[in-house]
This record gives C-alpha cells, structure tokens and sequence, in this order.
C-alpha cells in the first residue's frame, strides 16, 4: 500500500514539478521571496539587508583603559583624561609592562538569506601591548578594573554602562522565527527547483515535437511513428496522414 502511495507521489512530482514551466515558477518563487525580504527590512524591525549577504554590526566601544603594572600593584592610565603623551611615553620606554582594556560591545545579525539570529556580545578584552604578561595576570587586571577601590572615580564613571562584565562577557542569541521559517520555505523551494531541473531532459524526449523530429530522423511516420523507409507515398499507409516534414 505505502508502496504504491510512494509511486504516486513520485509520480505526481515528476508530472508537476520536473518541467521547465515548473522551475520557473519555482525561480519566480524565490524571487519574491527574495523582494519578499528587503520589504520586511524597512517594514519591520529586522536589521540590515538579508539577502546573500552578513548585514554589519554596528560596534560600540567603550573607554580605552592602559594598566600599568608597577611595584606597587597596577595602576591606571585613562589617555582621555591623563594624556596621550603620557602613553606613548610609557609605550616607547617599555619599562612597565602595559595591557589594553577592551571594551566592545556588538550586536551581529548573520544572514544568508532571511536573517534568522539576532546576537549579541559585550566583551572586554585584556590585550598586552608592551612587557610580559601572564594569564594570572591579565586575570588580575580584569578583576581589578572592577574592584579596585583606589581607581579614580572620573575612570569609574567612564566604566558605568560595562560593570556588567565583572561578572564575565555576555554573549546573546535571539532566534527570528520569521526569518527562520522563511528559511525554511526558501530551501523548500531551492530543492523543488534542483528536482525540477534534473526532469527537464525526460520531459523534453516525451514533448510532441521532440518525438516528431526523432521519428522523422530514423524515417518513421512523425504522427503514429510506422516505418516508411522505402514507401514512395504522399499519405502515411497506417495513419493515412500526409508526409510532408513539416505538416502538423
Ligand atoms: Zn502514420
């Protein structure tokens, strides 16, 4: 039973949707699914083009932070405020080690075709630039930026909206089931063109005109394919129509 349901079904396929006419509804498909798209981008809250391409992320970064690792403990160099002078200074001597604190926050929206996922990362990052720096220590700094009681409060107050890191980087993934189930209809719709396209060769031997020009090739009758080779004759003898290539 489940059989014969299953030939039917390939059946049905290969009549409806293994044809040309069928892969270029199907292409036309995916076209306005594509437009399809770049309206919901002004229309709605989705971010950034999704069409084959990875929309940008806008990226926010926050105060640049120097640590600098002295005798007595490590010590802070905020250039906005301090001086860049003083950095470059610092950076050239070598004589301190010196690590960067990154602060960066993004929010990434990868899309192949329909923008699916939402993310979103704060991170900060503790980059050594000058000296030698161990994990431990690195470790430290990031601690310290948060915990140190003796940091200035001009620095604290450039810091207010990334405390939330002392506890770590945050990274978030929203799923868009909008885009997820356009996904979806996209790749239904890429497979049913790829099976569309592999029907064009038996769909083009089994059109009437291609069956014509085959008969009249091997010099059968192109109407009801009797063989004619060696019959001198204006109608065909078994279907009675007349012989002329390119009658219909
Ligand atoms: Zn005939």
């Amino acid at each position: 039973m489940a059989t014969g349901r299953r030939a039917r079904v390939r059946a049905w396929l290969r009549k409806w949707v293994g044809n040309p006419v069928a892969s270029v509804v199907l292409v036309l498909a995916l076209l306005a699914d594509a437009f399809s798209l770049g309206r919901a981008d002004l229309l709605s809250s989705w971010r950034g083009p999704s069409l084959f391409v990875f929309s940008e992320p806008p990226i926010h970064y926050g105060p640049e932070i120097y640590a600098v690792s002295g005798v007595s403990g490590l010590r802070w160099v905020y250039p906005e405020e301090d001086s860049w002078d003083e950095l470059s200074d610092l950076l050239q001597t070598k004589a301190p080690p010196v690590s960067q604190c990154v602060f960066r926050e993004s929010y990434e929206s990868p899309a192949i075709w329909a923008q699916a996922t939402d993310r979103y990362t704060k991170t900060l990052t503790i980059i050594p630039l000058t000296g030698e720096w161990s994990n431990a220590q690195l470790n430290e700094v990031r601690e310290q930026l948060f915990t140190n009681p003796s940091m200035r409060p001009s620095i604290r107050a450039a810091m207010t909206d990334w405390t939330d890191l002392a506890s770590g980087n945050i990274q978030e993934t929203t799923i868009l089931w909008g885009g997820v189930a356009h996904n979806a209809v996209a790749i239904t719709l890429f497979a049913a063109l790829l099976y569309s396209l592999t029907g064009w060769p038996a769909w083009f031997a089994a059109h009437p005109l291609s069956r014509r020009a085959r008969r009249i090739a091997r010099g059968l009758c192109p109407s009801c394919g009797y063989d004619l080779r060696g019959i001198e004759a204006c109608l065909c003898p078994e279907c009675g129509r007349p012989l002329t290539l390119d009658s219909p």
